[in-house]
């Protein structure tokens, strides 16, 4: 039985294999293809949507892992390499990704099929720092994505083929300083705020007044000149509570999450106190040791694309909606941003973007997210393709400009849909 993070998403493959080197994926792709058997790739299984959902051949990707290469600003990467281990390796050789996403848990591929993003306005997503792919198409063919196909292929749902290898620029690794301060939440939703940073996010549990925001930016690459007294004292406790307390926010919102939904009239009350609990500081170090969270509970989730102007009403609205329904919401409602991506099916497609991200625990209610796909669908949103959504081919084609050319390229590299399962199904049609 294959599960994914959350246990929301299960499915028993008819087969599972785990391809050992590229050699192994095409055989894996030939012998499913001429079965009249559908492949899945797989990563980490970190998407809530079921993209990677299959009831035949489920090709693991976890033994294709390593650097194959560093060259300049470029690192080619196996595919199932998880960002975890790629951060390693280029912090060794003073190097770093452009973009974080929350966990570093992911596979490289795995994030990039999904378009998986961090929270900056001038860095665009994973997808957006690749420069080059290996795939293996639907006749069991390894070869380099032609130029013309890159931006079909970077964001691509697992849907074009497996990518055995991934080539994406890379930065000089630089130390962060981040902050983290409870402010009004119409302070948090100025533009100066989100657009201000190198990185920028915020977060606001439904019923609190105040938004919890963490910003960062670049310091001076000598340790000593940024050795600033910590706001909250101990430099290890700050530490600490703004590493633990990304997304969810430490564990006492855990015990609140189990005790909001036992006695949901309580929500509003707790989450009001767990902003207050949160604390305030900064901390200064490498970005893949500040930015990246280490979750203590497990939830279903949904996040929405919104064009970037639209980001402050949609926030407004969807919080306003959730108070007027009374829904017990006892996560925060994450506000990220990111720049126009060129990628035909990233959602940030030809537009600058507000990202708002709805969580539930995992058994709960779901309407908090039917009633953010409404909300958010209704401010031009796009779902993010890893998240939870209801999305249909009809809408990929009103929403995303590039829709058909991405038909196209999927006709070409895949014309007997042997990467396909009902969802993509959905999405893209048979
Ligand atoms: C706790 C948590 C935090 C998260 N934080 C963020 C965040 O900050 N920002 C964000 O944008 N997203 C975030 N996500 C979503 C997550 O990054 C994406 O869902 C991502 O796809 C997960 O990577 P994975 O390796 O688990 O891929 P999987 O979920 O295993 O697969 C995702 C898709 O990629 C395809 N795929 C996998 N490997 C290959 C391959 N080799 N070739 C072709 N297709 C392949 C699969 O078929 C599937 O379609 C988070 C998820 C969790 C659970």
């Amino acid at each position: 039985m294959w599960t994914n993070w959350s246990g929301g998403q299960r499915s028993a493959p008819h087969a599972t294999v785990r391809p050992l080197d590229e050699a192994g994926v095409r055989a894996a792709v030939r012998r499913a293809a001429a079965s009249g058997r559908r492949v899945r790739p797989f990563g980490a299984g970190h998407s809530f949507s079921p993209l990677a959902v299959t009831d035949d051949v489920a090709l693991d990707l976890s033994a294709l892992t390593g650097v194959v290469g560093v060259a300049g600003r470029r690192v080619r990467v196996r595919a199932g390499t998880t960002l975890a281990e790629l951060n390693a390796v280029l912090a060794d050789r003073d190097l770093a990704l452009g973009t974080l996403a929350d966990v570093d848990t992911p596979t490289v591929a795995g994030a990039i099929a999904t378009g998986t993003h961090g929270s900056s306005p001038k860095v665009g997503s994973l997808s957006a720092q690749v420069t080059a792919l290996r795939m293996v198409d639907g006749h069991g063919q390894a070869a380099e994505v032609p130029a013309a196909e890159l931006d079909a292929a970077r964001t691509a749902l697992g849907a074009l083929g497996v990518i055995t290898e991934v080539e994406l620029t890379v930065v000089p690794a630089r130390r962060l300083r981040v902050s983290q301060a409870r402010v009004p939440l119409a302070e948090a939703l100025a533009g100066g705020y989100l657009d201000g940073h190198d990185w920028a996010e915020f977060s606001v549990f439904p019923y609190a007044e105040e938004a919890l925001a963490r910003w960062a930016d670049a310091v001076s690459p000598d340790p000593a000149s940024d050795a600033q007294p910590e706001p909250d004292g101990a430099r290890s406790a700050s530490l600490r509570n703004l590493v633990e307390s990304r997304l969810v926010r430490a564990a006492a919102v855990g015990g609140g999450v189990a005790l909001g939904r036992s006695v949901p009239r309580l929500v509003p009350a707790i989450n009001r106190v767990a902003t207050a609990l949160t604390s305030t500081g900064a901390v200064t170090d490498l970005p893949h040791r500040v930015l990246v969270a280490r979750p203590v509970v497990r939830w279903e989730e949904c996040e929405w694309a919104v064009p970037r102007e639209r980001l402050a009403d949609a926030v407004g609205e969807l919080l306003a909606a959730i108070t007027e329904r009374e829904l017990d919401v006892a996560f925060p409602v994450d506000v990220r941003v990111g720049p126009a991506e060129t990628g035909w099916l990233h959602p940030a497609h030809q537009r600058a973007t507000g990202w708002i991200a709805v969580h539930t625990a995992v058994g709960a209610d779901p309407e908090p997210l039917r009633l953010a796909a409404e909300v958010l669908g209704g401010h031009q949103g796009r779902p993010h393709w890893g998240k939870r959504h209801r999305w249909t081919a009809s809408q990929l084609a009103e929403a995303y400009p590039r829709y058909a050319e991405f038909l196209t390229v999927r006709d070409r590299r895949d014309p007997n849909r042997v990467f396909t399962n009902p969802h993509l199904d959905a999405l893209l049609g048979h």
